[in-house]
């Protein structure tokens, strides 16, 4: 299965993500955790790309077709790929088409997760992750037994940055700018399938995986 999750930010692709790679046992490729561990590591790549991650901007598609062209690449990716957070611009898009056809691969299908606005803002501020083991949790939605703990492995919970509620404004304006386009490129190359993604998880998952099933 080689396929993109497409969606504003907090649609829910990481989540439906992390089960599709249990049901397939390919690997998520997710641009967003890629960037945030060049920016822990302070690497060159990562303090290029900071500035435009704290203010809820697109790092250049430079930086980001080159780690997705390079992810594509290695072994794991062979029998297929979850993409998650890419592409997120015109560019990309094509910059991906030409990768894969130089690796003689074709996308089975792209995955548009539909959530409405202020659904998204309350899901983002919400949002908490282990520091630990990385592990998502929500204030509300999903709170773990013991606040600002993990309930697998114990570690601290923390906020990421970008997920206060002035940056997730420009997110959001920035998905309705330069990704929603997206939407109507794979519509017409008839790779676009659309899904409610306001249902509970477990429904979500099950509305993905009958499409992918019957592709
Ligand atoms: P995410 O975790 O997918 O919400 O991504 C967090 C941030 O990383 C975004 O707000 C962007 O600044 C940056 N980013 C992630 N993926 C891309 C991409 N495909 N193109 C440009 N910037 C990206």
């Amino acid at each position: 299965m080689k396929m993109i999750l497409l969606g504003p930010p907090g649609a829910g692709k990481g989540t439906q993500a992390a089960r599709l790679v249990e049901y397939f046992a390919i690997p998520q490729i997710s641009t967003g955790d890629m960037l945030r561990a060049a920016v822990r590591a302070q690497t060159p790549m990562g303090l290029k790309a900071k500035a435009a991650m704290d203010s809820g901007a697109l790092v250049t598609d430079e930086i980001v077709i080159g780690i997705v062209s390079e992810r594509l690449q290695q072994e794991d990716c062979s029998s297929g790929f979850i993409l998650d957070g890419f592409p997120r611009t015109l560019a990309q898009a094509d910059a991906l088409n030409a990768t894969l056809l130089d690796l003689g691969k074709n996308l089975d299908a792209v995955v548009s997760l539909q959530v409405g606005t202020d659904v998204l803002v309350e899901r983002l501020t919400g949002r908490r992750a282990c520091r630990g083991c990385a592990r998502g949790f929500h204030v509300r939605f999903d709170p773990p037994a013991v606040e600002g703990a993990c309930d697998g492995c114990g570690a601290e919970l923390f906020q990421r940055d970008d997920d206060q509620e002035a940056t997730i404004r420009n997110r959001m304006d920035v998905y309705h700018k330069q990704t929603a386009p997206l939407e109507g490129y794979y519509g017409q190359a008839g790779l676009l399938k659309v899904v409610d993604g306001m249902a509970p998880i477990a429904d979500v998952q099950r509305q993905v995986l009958d499409i992918l099933k019957a592709i």
